[in-house]
């Protein structure tokens, strides 16, 4: 058990915790040859990269080791080429013993949240990648990035705006770089219906479709209930990626948001919203109708375009995605996607450039949530002024 009292499948029911487990397995033994993937030219030069001498990879420490942590992120460190998993941060110290015979990583290099901050002294971590409960990103972002390291932040990247702009600004500060765990930048599926959306292949995009949910399980120990430690419900869980597929497909910010809640379940969902509906009205008439639960399974995004569709469904999971178009199917791969955007991170921090999904990234999502419920607890119409730099643009890909 963790100190919180959770087990270590996150508080997942063990036949959630094995569902969820097999697509994160699925999409490792799915790794594509690298033949079919020849239109993505990012990942076609991170994935030729010959792999690097361990002395020359870049050093990861992963903080807080629950079910994403164990079961995607530390596999996902065995198959980057530039990165190494050679620390660890943990309450638990029954998992420092684990994860140390596991991943052969030397006992000066695993610390606790006490001892945390004297990570600055060990020049064996160069990235610091924070895998705890939402509300404590904000915290272990700052302190990481004043210990001088580079930092990935799960999402979503904090739980108020105030949280995440002063990550942003540690890590500027300390002229640290800074990306969100967001995947499926990397993930051809997604990929490619930023291609379709973003170069109008179908015409300009009309409307977007999406919703993304899971149904959670009772354990009222499970934080992502705790209203102070997720900062919201299925929104900031899983509705984050339908906010973001609607943004990296059309290639457009939202000007403003309307919401509405529902809980059908009152005693479980005394905190957070069980299901939340919303819409985001972009440039030129444009609408994402989008949908998030905890109450029901589903993984969708769809444009409708002009002179077609475009979609995925599943859309958001770490395999098993499928693609169609109204031409017909994507046959796209399934890949790893934490790997290779661990590799693309590696790979900013060594070229100096920054991620395609940088901490401002995060920023603007947050804000986008928090907007998201504010108009969902008025019932108003909010409106948003958003940074265009933080947009992924696909003409940008190198
Ligand atoms: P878990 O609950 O499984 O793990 C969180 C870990 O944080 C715990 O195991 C524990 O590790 C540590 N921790 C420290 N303090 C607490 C506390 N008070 N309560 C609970 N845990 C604590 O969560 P997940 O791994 O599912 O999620 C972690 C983060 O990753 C979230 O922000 C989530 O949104 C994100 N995530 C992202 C995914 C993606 O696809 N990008 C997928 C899944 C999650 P220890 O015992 O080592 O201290």
């Amino acid at each position: 058990m963790s100190r919180s009292g959770k087990d270590e499948h996150g508080g997942y029911s063990r036949k959630e915790f094995l569902k969820r487990l097999s697509m994160g397995f699925g999409a490792a033994m799915a790794f594509p040859g690298y033949s079919s993937i020849r239109r993505l030219a990012e990942y076609r030069r991170l994935s030729n990269l010959p792999e690097l001498p361990d002395d020359k990879k870049l050093n990861y420490a992963l903080v807080g080791l629950g079910y994403y942590a164990t079961n995607l992120l530390a596999p996902a460190l065995q198959e980057t080429k530039l990165c190494k998993l050679n620390g660890i941060v943990t309450g638990t110290p029954s998992k420092a013993v684990r994860w140390k015979e596991k991943y052969g990583i030397p006992d000066k290099n695993i610390y606790n949240y006490d001892n945390y901050d004297q990570i600055a002294n060990n020049p064996d971590i160069d990235v610091i990648y924070i895998v705890l409960p939402n509300s404590m990103h904000a915290e272990y972002t700052i302190r990481g990035a004043e210990a001088g390291k580079h930092m990935i932040s799960e999402k979503p990247m904090a739980t108020s705006v105030e949280d995440a702009q002063a990550m942003v600004d540690a890590c500027k500060k300390n002229n640290r770089k800074f990306s969100v765990g967001y995947r499926l930048h990397f993930e051809p599926h997604n990929k490619r219906m930023m291609e379709l959306g973003q170069k109008e292949m179908f015409g300009p995009v009309q409307s977007i479709k999406g919703g993304n949910g899971f149904h959670i399980a009772d354990d009222p120990t499970k934080w992502r209930l705790d209203k102070q430690m997720a900062g919201g419900g299925p929104l900031m869980d899983m509705g984050i990626y339908v906010v973001q597929g609607a943004i990296y497909t059309l290639g457009k910010l939202p000007l403003s948001v309307t919401a509405r809640t529902e809980v059908n379940h009152p005693k479980k969902f005394d905190e957070v919203e069980e299901n939340i509906y919303w819409k985001m009205e972009f440039p030129d008439g444009v609408v994402a109708d989008c949908e998030s639960s905890y109450a029901r399974g589903m993984s969708y995004i769809r444009a409708n375009a002009r002179d077609g569709y475009f979609k995925l469904e599943p859309a958001f999971g770490y395999g098993g995605l499928k693609g169609e178009t109204s031409k017909g199917p994507m046959n796209l791969p399934n890949v790893n996607q934490q790997a290779l955007q661990m590799d693309a991170f590696a790979d900013c921090i060594m070229n100096d450039r920054e991620s395609r999904v940088p901490g401002i990234m995060g920023l603007r999502d947050v804000k986008i949530l928090m907007a998201i419920y504010e108009a969902a607890n008025k019932g108003e119409r909010v409106k948003l002024d958003l940074n265009p730099e933080t947009l992924d643009k696909v003409e940008d890909w190198s």
